[in-house]
């Protein structure tokens, strides 16, 4: 075997090879091997549930293990491409884009943003990508200056690990606010020193389904703009918002950005605008962020370097036309309503679900893996808290039909 230099992301691993290569075994990345060979829990609930619907029916199986939007993306988004597709009079449909995005698709989202929060949001502070993810990915890639920290809340989105490890950061997390699923400021503190670059946000929040509130941010643009002071230089936060627009009974969703300068969003189409598979979402940099034309530079750079070339010409396209659509909620909203209330009454202790489309339940007896265990025996789907960072809890993704989740409630009554 030959040895191969580690890299900053992983050691190098020997992999039986049938090609016989360098005596039967190749060499490959260990994270990126690692990563691409274990499937998350997640996955693995979920062709778990497709190998199980095979055999007793769809309709018997309780799958609540996967955030895919269960409503149709708007007719207004169908017609959208139509009419893009009807015009002929430019080859452009298809082509390139400009690396950062249209400029129509820019000024479309600043003027809806604009419009919603008077927040000063020009097409030069957005950044088209593919979605949450790979803008997540190209923003830690920024920010990762040799020896940098990056902090999550828990529970979390449980890829921001190896999108933090991966762009060469340390990963490091905040314990959870058991159980309103706030931000415990006190265990904030004690994580953030001198190599923290940015605390990741995400709110409404997968898993918790929770809102952080104005007062919340409040506190804790305070508590990062002292310690940014300390420190001698800025502490981002990077707001992952693929959620944004789904909140429920007017809750407010505090646009980050005007409490908190500092602050780099992710957002995407995936779930407002049920397009998880088109890969559409925008990166803002607000213009009074510390650094911002060197950030918004470095983050062209890193998604240049991701291999990023531009966000689908198409869909980029389809938002210039789309980008004031709100999703109509009422589906999610009864669902969500029909099971917390369903499992309040059966003596569940769940978090407040305020947004997005999954419910948290502490466990009964505490172990949450044991739970999900015994839940997967009755066909019924559910995420252990774990890997969000938050054991003794576990997830529920609503985005199912309403006679599911009615359903389903016999079965959760048998496993309390
Ligand atoms: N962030 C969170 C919190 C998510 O739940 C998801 C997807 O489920 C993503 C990011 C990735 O979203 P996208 O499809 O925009 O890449």
């Amino acid at each position: 075997m030959k040895a191969i230099p580690a890299d900053r992301s992983g050691s190098a691993v020997a992999i039986p090879c049938s090609t016989n290569m360098d005596g039967g075994f190749m060499m490959v990345n260990e994270v990126a091997f690692g990563l691409g060979s274990n499937r998350s829990c997640i996955r693995e609930l979920f062709e778990y549930g497709r190998m199980r619907a095979a055999v007793v029916g769809d309709e018997n199986v309780y799958d609540y293990s996967l955030g895919n939007p269960s409503i149709p993306a708007p007719a207004a988004v169908d017609q959208a491409i139509r009419d893009i597709l009807a015009d002929t009079s430019s080859l452009a449909v298809h082509g390139y884009t400009s690396a950062v995005g249209d400029l129509a698709t820019r000024q479309a989202i600043a003027d809806d943003l604009n419009d919603r929060y008077d927040a000063g949001v020009r097409a030069q502070d957005l950044f088209i990508g593919c979605g949450a993810a790979p803008e997540l990915v190209a923003v830690f890639r920024a920010l990762a200056v040799p020896g940098a920290e990056v902090l999550a809340v828990a529970p979390y989105f449980p890829e921001y690990k190896p999108f933090v490890e991966g762009a060469g950061a340390s990963f490091k997390v905040v314990p959870a606010d058991v159980p309103g699923f706030q931000i415990r400021m006190d265990e904030l503190e004690k994580a953030l020193t001198k190599d923290t670059v940015a605390i990741i946000l995400n709110s409404p929040n997968n898993p918790a389904g929770t809102v952080y509130t104005r007062q919340t941010l409040q506190e804790l643009a305070a508590l990062l703009e002292k310690k940014a002071a300390d420190y001698g230089h800025p502490i981002y936060i990077v707001a992952d918002e693929p959620y944004r627009e789904l909140a429920y009974d007017g809750v407010e969703v505090p646009f980050i950005p005007t409490i908190y300068g500092d602050t780099v969003v992710c957002y995407s189409y995936s779930k407002s605008l049920s397009l998880p598979g088109e890969r559409i979402g925008y990166v803002y940099v607000p213009e009074k962020c510390s650094d911002h034309d060197a950030l918004y530079a470095a983050i062209a750079g890193a998604a240049r370097a991701g291999g990023h070339v531009c966000a689908p010409s198409l869909w980029q396209k389809v938002i210039a036309r789309c980008a004031s659509l709100r999703p109509d909620l009422e589906a999610y909203d009864r669902n969500r309503k029909t099971l917390y209330e369903g499992l309040v009454a059966l003596g569940y202790e769940v978090a407040k679900p305020d947004g997005a489309f999954y419910l948290f339940v502490k466990a009964p007896g505490g172990d949450a893996n044991a739970f999900s265990e015994k839940a997967k025996e009755k066909d019924l789907l559910v995420v252990p808290g774990d890997g969000f960072g938050c054991p003794g809890y576990f997830r529920v993704c609503y985005c199912v039909s309403y006679e599911k989740i009615v359903k389903s409630l016999p079965v959760f009554a048998a496993l309390v």
